[in-house]
């Protein structure tokens, strides 16, 4: 072999392994309960960067406004495992003849998009002038994250917990679980079909409980609520004993046929076989995560809702104190180092009321915060609207000149100006609740959607605190 060619290959190689050492990768998560706008927010955010030569909405994130991001194309990911998130879908939903939001999260789903960029760093510069940066972005439901402290239950334990939480509930809901259940003999055996039927029933009370009481600290296990690929597979087909004299007993000496011993045995395999995964891919090989809250209904349902929402947000936030619980960082080693917490459907409140919403987001947070941030995770919290749907406009309510957002109400289909009330930046007691009155309705996606570039409040912003740093 010449020495010409020979350097040739030895530059080239060198060239690689530089690209290599300069092309980064990084992983989003996204998460919040259902209807907290996971599938909005994925859609634009994946929409804003595709059409990132063109987008001159986002002054915020920093690499664009230098116009050293040069191209963004979708590309196809590594974990053909995990459904594709249906970006196309979601943009034919809204931009059809009749606009319509797209399809909720129902389960996990990525997307890859793949950006070129010009490197700033004058180094690097002088050995590639170009990089690329992959970003995953993973959608799944806020629900599944409640189900981390079952890691560290047995079925004995996850039982007492329920039977506590619905004795302290006040529990009044007539429901054919609890009667089916106080009917068993678990003991003896009892036939997959009735397993099955009595899981169902309870499945069912859960939500009823919920939709009543508006709590989510029975809502356990997650996939109960929303199963994803699991619905109808018979590892969610088990419940609670709530029996006092059966939870007490010893169960070691029954047959591995016994409903309790079915029971337990599933209950098992649930933790070991689709919690303890789950967390480890999701959750070990996550960069960053966003978490979205809908703040506004909690604004609309009051004093109890908010304490409720206070509560299942701390909950959420556990995964994230690693110092508090070192069996975490044991069993996961999570490398999360940015975490970013949005008041989704911004464009509900009025421009001037923003801050607000965001005050009223990080009292809801409290002490949650202070942990996080000791983690040494930087913690960054915003009001967003990923597709805002609504313009701000004077209008006169109840004799006052006031700003108030104008849109497409999706109830009645009606254009309509809505004063939603005036948020507080104060913690409320809880007298000062009952005092308040919040009307935030929604807002269809309209009909006159001129530009392919959704439009939005802050996505730059959300943009700049996860990826721009990575542009250097
Ligand atoms: P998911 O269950 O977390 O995936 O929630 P979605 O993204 O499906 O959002 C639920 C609903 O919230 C949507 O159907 C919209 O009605 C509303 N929504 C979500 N994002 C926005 C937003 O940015 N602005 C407005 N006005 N509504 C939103």
């Amino acid at each position: 072999m010449s020495d010409k060619s020979s350097i040739k290959r030895l530059l080239s190689k060198a060239e690689q392994l530089v690209e290599r050492g300069v092309d980064k990768r990084i992983r989003i998560a996204v998460t919040g309960l259902s209807g907290a706008g996971k599938t909005a927010f994925i859609t634009s955010f994946m929409n804003q960067l595709l059409h990132i030569v063109d987008n001159d909405q986002l002054p915020f994130l920093r690499a664009a406004k230098e116009g050293r991001i040069l191209a963004t194309k979708v590309s196809s990911y590594d974990e053909l495992h995990i459904p594709e998130f249906k970006y196309k879908q979601s943009l034919d939903a809204i931009f059809g003849a009749q606009p319509k939001w797209p399809a909720s999260t129902t389960g996990v789903s990525q997307a890859q998009l793949d950006i070129r960029y010009t490197i700033k760093n004058e180094w690097l510069q002088k050995l590639q002038k170009h990089s690329h940066l992959t970003i995953d972005i993973i959608d799944y439901p806020g629900e599944w994250l409640l189900d981390l402290p079952l890691l560290r239950l047995s079925f004995k334990d996850w039982s007492m917990q329920c039977r506590e939480l619905l004795e302290q509930s006040g529990d009044v809901l007539e429901s054919s679980w609890r009667e089916q259940s106080a009917q068993m003999i678990y003991q003896k055996p009892l036939p997959d079909e009735e397993v099955a039927e009595v899981s169902s029933a309870y499945k069912s009370f859960i939500k009823q409980h919920f939709s009543q009481q508006q709590t989510y600290n029975l809502l356990q296990p997650g996939r109960f609520i929303l199963p994803g690929e699991l619905s109808g597979a018979p590892v969610l087909d088990f419940f609670p004993v709530l029996d006092i004299d059966i939870l007490s007993s010893d169960w070691s000496s029954l047959s591995e046929e016994s409903l309790i011993r079915t029971l337990e045995k599933r209950f098992n395999y649930y933790k070991k076989q689709i919690v303890e995964p789950f967390f480890k891919e999701y959750f070990e090989k996550v960069d960053r995560q966003i978490l979205l809250v809908d703040c506004l209904e909690v604004l609309n349902n009051g004093y109890q809702n908010y304490r409720n929402m206070q509560f299942t947000l701390s909950e959420l936030l556990k995964s994230f104190h690693y110092g508090h619980s070192n069996w975490l960082k044991r069993m996961f080693s999570p490398s999360i180092d940015k975490l970013l917490i949005a008041a989704t459907k911004a464009d509900h409140v009025p421009p001037e009321q923003h801050r607000d919403l965001e005050s009223f987001l990080q009292k809801m947070l409290q002490d949650s915060r202070n942990d996080i941030q000791y983690e040494g995770i930087e913690l960054e919290t915003l009001a967003i609207s990923a597709i805002k749907v609504t313009e701000a406009v004077m209008a006169e309510h109840q004799g006052q000149k006031l700003m108030c957002v104008k849109g497409v109400e999706l109830s009645s289909g009606e254009e309509i100006i809505n004063y939603p009330g005036k948020l507080s930046s104060q913690a409320l007691s809880k007298d000062a609740w009952q005092e308040q009155q919040y009307d935030f309705v929604d807002f269809a996606i309209p009909g006159n959607l001129t530009s392919s570039i959704l439009p939005h409040i802050r996505m730059d912003k959300v943009l700049q605190f996860l990826i721009g740093d990575k542009f250097r």
